[in-house]
């Protein structure tokens, strides 16, 4: 096994079992080691640091598997690794009649560069580093043995492959071809999953919580649910009784499907309206309109992807939190989200603050949002937290 060396100044984050290595830590790589390969990573003085995955393409050079000497990388790893999720997942006794819910994310499971959301009985896998490039057919394998799924798809068609020089791969992994749509159930409604062209692996399984707890502000309500995707909000906006609901997105695939779904539970297709096209557009057309909402739902995709787009993000969170706060009645509500790790949540109540203010509104955050039980964030590593989001009464 080839040898990573770490530089002695750089070694606090390993010690402190952050799963990344950044190129500029490596002193040295002895031997020969494949993209994705398993090498020991040491200090300068021989201490063994941890066990990963190479990477030479990417800025992390390195994903630690493992901080145990004793533990070797293969299909018992794996095994072990998916147990261990699994586990946790069937320990939080998520609610009742639910049948989707990511089974391992990444990170935060001991798994960099693997997510495996489960749609009933069919389990979509996204890898997106070398390392889990390389150890794709053990993983599948451990999956099918552990889980006896119907079927095994696979969505590795992010972009964040390209950093890893890794092509886009889509296809049935095990067992049957996924149906057109796999129904799920959620919240006791029910919802179609597009897992072979659908948005990550088809659900925004992130915000089921939060769809949730829409419900409780929509009786008799108005509401706009921009960023709508599939209708999640939606569907659970018209379960808790809305009057109306006013759906956003720029996908008009995504609206269609979003039909479906309000069909699917039974609801009177006659009280949404869809407007497929840009929100930021769109709003500015409301707020001309001197249009008005009881309950605004703002669900917008990651706008910074780096560090370097974050101050644009920050316009854009600004922006479209001022026109909905204009859009509110007195007593409104809104549902505000950011999905951007790099934005640090004070910074987004901080905006969302700002917003406000320059609306002219009063407002009260009523309860913070983050992402599911399922979607855990190692304590070693808080990337993982990236979801947030603020309940805010308007005055
Ligand atoms: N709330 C949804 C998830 C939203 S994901 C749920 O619970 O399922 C973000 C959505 O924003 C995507 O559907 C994407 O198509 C849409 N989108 C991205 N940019 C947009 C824009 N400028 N205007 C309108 N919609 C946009």
């Amino acid at each position: 096994m080839a040898i990573a060396t770490i530089k002695t100044e750089r070694l606090k984050s390993l010690k402190r079992r952050h799963p990344w290595v950044f190129s500029g830590a490596v002193a040295r790589i002895k031997g020969a080691a494949q993209p994705g390969e398993t090498v020991d990573i040491l200090s300068e003085q021989g201490e063994f640091l941890g066990r990963g995955a190479y990477s030479p393409a990417s800025q992390i050079t390195l994903r630690v598997w493992s901080f145990d000497e004793q533990e070797e990388i293969g299909p018992a790893f794996f095994r072990n690794r998916l147990e261990r999720a699994w586990e946790l997942r069937r320990s939080l006794r998520l609610e009742p009649g639910l049948t989707a819910c990511r089974l391992v994310n990444a990170e935060s499971d001991g798994l960099p560069g693997v997510v495996i959301d489960r749609y009933g009985e069919t389990l979509v896998c996204q890898f997106s580093s070398a390392g889990a490039e390389w150890w794709r057919e053990t993983i599948v394998e451990q999956l099918e043995e552990l889980t006896r799924p119907k079927t095994i798809y696979e969505r590795s068609d992010l972009e964040v492959r390209s950093k890893e020089s890794l092509a886009p791969r889509c296809g049935l992994l095990y067992g049957v071809e996924p149906p057109e749509l796999v129904e799920i159930g959620e919240g006791g409604c029910r919802y179609l999953v597009d897992v072979r062209r659908g948005h990550k692996t088809g659900f925004y399984l992130d915000q089921r919580h939060n769809r949730q707890l829409a419900a409780r502000f929509a009786h008799g309500a108005e509401v706009l649910n921009v960023f709508s995707y599939s209708g999640g909000f939606t569907v659970q906006a018209l379960k808790g009784g809305a009057n109306l609901v006013v759906q956003i997105d720029a996908s008009a695939a995504a609206l269609e499907l979003a039909r479906r779904n309000i069909l699917l539970n039974g609801f009177d297709p006659s009280a949404v309206i869809d407007l497929c096209g840009d929100a930021f557009q769109l709003l500015r057309r409301f707020r001309d309109e001197g249009r008005r909402f009881d309950l605004i739902i703002l669900d917008p995709p990651k706008f910074a992807e780096s560090r370097h787009q974050l101050p644009g993000a920050c316009r854009g969170y600004k922006d479209i939190n001022l026109l909905a706060f204009r859009l509110l009645r007195p007593g409104g509500t809104l549902f505000t989200f950011s999905c951007s790790g790099m934005l640090e949540p004070d910074l987004f109540q901080k905006i969302v603050a700002d917003a406000a203010l320059d609306a002219d509104r009063q407002a009260a955050i009523v309860t913070r949002l983050f992402q599911g039980e399922d979607h855990p964030v190692g304590l070693n590593f808080p990337e993982g937290s990236y979801l947030k989001g603020l309940i805010c009464r308007v005055f």
